[in-house]
């Protein structure tokens, strides 16, 4: 049996490119970046007034009290104005351009209204409250780096350059494939020796939040029709991921199978806990990925966040975040397996800690939703209180 590093080493060896797609601004949102953006024009494209207020040419007297008569007023949205002498200003709005000429804003608040002029208030600065031409990015500048992921932000950096459509990294496409003769839909009423399926909808909505809708199948425990349906779907899809069927069981029929479909082994088994009976295999003709995780819930949720999403980000060309937190209690590792140890954080002195989540073992999904995510404790590895360990997200940390 392989350790979960190399277990590790080997899934990421078979990162892939999928190649690049351009879709709508607005479904860029989760998505990789297959472009560089560079800003169309500078940023801002004219001298912007950052107040509601006037423009003025500064000069001399403007902090004793000095006087302008108003020659008009700047409307964010209009083309710009030209300041025809030193003692008049044109009323000027936040957006506005500035009047040609003019070179300082006061801002209504160090203003004192007097039938058709302002008397300035408070002192002046030359030049104040005006975000200058090019002066937060120049045109051509890199604003978005290829590979960055698109959030909100983003999608706002994106629109303001034009891009209607964005070209972003292609997702593989992905059949979740749940297995058992026990399992039944959800809408149903199990009997007493069935259970809902509940491993396909969670690494369907896991999948989901990559921004992948993956199709999802059902399987029973019977060697034909597994077989017939795994050929084809090898032919349809990049990556198969499979929950159940692959432990050491009577009816656990899909190392088998994949034996006989031509899929390539790469490692079936891996010194861990929980996820043991992972099995992982790719189909040369085909190109499409096996990832056939045990079916014990919190087996299969562990191996999506330790496997999965590392081929994922290195397949979209990301890396994968090294994440530490520090233990608010001992734990150590007698075993010579890597353990994934479900716990809920806090911050604490300004440090994330990791407190275990109560469980039962690898049927404990209640538990999941208790977790924050898994904690890493390699093999023979004791900790103490306090001390710092590798920690892998399950949700977003609020
Ligand atoms: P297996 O890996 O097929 O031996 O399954 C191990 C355990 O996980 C059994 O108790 C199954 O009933 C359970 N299990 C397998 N697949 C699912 C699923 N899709 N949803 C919920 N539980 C499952
Ligand atoms: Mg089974």
């Amino acid at each position: 049996m392989i350790s979960f590093e190399n277990a590790l080493q080997k899934v990421l060896e078979e990162s892939q490119n999928y190649g690049n797609e351009s879709v709508k601004l607005q479904s860029a949102l989760g998505r990789i970046l297959s472009e560089t953006i560079v800003a169309d024009r500078d940023f801002p494209p004219f001298d912007r007034s950052t107040k509601d207020g006037i423009a003025i040419e500064y000069g001399e007297g403007v902090d004793t009290n000095k006087r302008f008569n108003i020659a008009g007023i700047a409307q964010a949205g209009n083309p710009q104005l030209t300041l025809e002498d030193g003692s008049t200003c044109i009323e000027v709005m936040t957006g506005a351009i500035v009047p040609k000429d003019a070179n300082t804003v006061v801002m209504y608040e160090h203003l004192q209204k007097e039938k058709d002029g302002f008397i300035i208030t408070k002192p002046v600065l030359k030049g104040q409250n005006i975000n200058y031409k090019g002066s937060d990015r120049l045109k051509n500048d890199i604003l978005l780096d290829s590979e960055t992921l698109v959030a909100p932000s983003e999608i706002g950096v994106l629109a303001s350059v034009g891009k209607s459509k964005v070209l972003v990294k292609k997702l593989p496409k992905i059949a979740v494939i749940s297995t058992g003769n026990e399992l039944v839909e959800v809408d149903q009423n199990p009997l007493l020796h069935q259970i809902r399926k509940s491993n396909s909808h969670t690494l369907g909505a896991l999948l989901k939040n990559e921004q992948i809708d993956a199709d999802l199948y059902h399987l029973p425990d019977e060697p034909v029709s597994i077989k017939n349906k795994i050929e084809s779907l090898l032919q349809e899809y990049d990556i198969l991921m499979l929950s159940g069927g692959v432990s050491k069981g009577k009816f656990d029929f899909l190392p088998e199978v994949f034996d006989e479909l031509g899929v390539q082994k790469i490692f079936h088994k891996v010194l861990q806990r929980p996820g043991k009976p992972f099995w992982f295999g790719k189909h040369e003709s085909h190109k499409t990925i096996i990832f056939s995780f045990p079916g014990n819930p919190v087996s299969t949720f562990a191996n999506y966040h330790v496997y999965f999403l590392p081929w994922l980000n290195k397949t979209l060309g990301v890396t994968t975040p090294d994440f530490t937190v520090f233990l608010s209690e001992p734990i150590s590792n007698t075993t010579d397996l890597t353990l994934f140890i479900g716990v809920d954080i806090s911050w604490m002195d300004g440090k994330l800690l990791a407190k275990r989540v109560a469980t039962t073992g690898s049927g404990d999904l209640v538990a999941l939703s208790k977790a924050s995510g898994f904690i890493k404790l390699k093999p023979k590895e004791s900790l103490s209180e306090g001390g710092s360990v590798s920690f892998i997200p399950v949700r977003r940390i609020v």
